[in-house]
């Protein structure tokens, strides 16, 4: 088991017709490793550093950074973590040195016995999902494969925040609300999965 806290809850809204205003979620899991899912913009190292203090966390103490893809904002403070493995998407690396896994042929990368990646493209084609098991059940950090809670009921809110392969997104959404007891969004905060969010994930698969 791990415990996971969602250091910052993500969000994303328009400020004006041209202008978004967008943070993501910042999780930290704390168990057989200490691992940070999604570093925020390159602006927030000082409230990154703060949040981890609380919890009695320096970055050199964080063993891997997992970045549920590559954009701006989820990658933003990879660098404060130089002791850790870093995951970015289907890419992990130490250093220069780069390790292959398949995650392009859907396979999963442990970590430990209580954490695993696993790929969900869709958003990026190299998106991934942690997942933890946790004393609430298993939680699915699910990058931007989930923009919020309310993305389920109005599916034009994940494909207008942008999907390189809407198809296969929706696939991996609902994988991913199978398993899971619990998802943290991109842009959202953490919501539990009811059999009414799958029953709609499954019907959405068809339209
Ligand atoms: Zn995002």
């Amino acid at each position: 088991m791990s415990d996971l806290f969602v250091l910052f809850n993500g969000y994303s809204k328009m400020s004006s017709d041209k202008e978004m205003l967008a943070n993501c979620s910042c999780s930290l899991i704390i168990g057989q490793h200490n691992i940070i899912v999604d570093t925020m913009t390159a602006w927030d190292s000082d409230k990154i550093i703060k949040a981890l203090q609380f919890h009695n966390i320096l970055p050199n103490m964080i063993n891997y950074v997992i970045s549920t893809h590559g954009h701006s904002d989820h990658i933003g403070n990879n660098n404060l973590f130089l002791h850790a493995k870093h995951i970015v998407g289907f890419s992990i690396s130490y250093k220069e040195r780069y390790f292959l896994h398949a995650f392009d042929q859907g396979e999963r990368y442990s970590i430990n016995e209580s954490v695993e990646v696993l790929p969900t493209p869709g958003h990026t084609l190299s998106d991934v999902t942690v997942l933890v098991k946790t004393n609430e059940g298993t939680v699915a950090v699910a990058g931007d494969l989930f923009e919020n809670s309310e993305d389920i009921e109005t599916p034009s809110i994940w494909k207008s925040a942008g999907s390189e392969n809407p198809i296969l997104q929706r696939k991996n959404r609902l994988a991913v609300a199978e398993i899971a007891d619990w998802i943290v969004p991109g842009h959202g905060s953490k919501f539990k999965v009811t059999q009414e969010i799958i029953d709609s994930l499954r019907t959405q698969l068809v339209d």
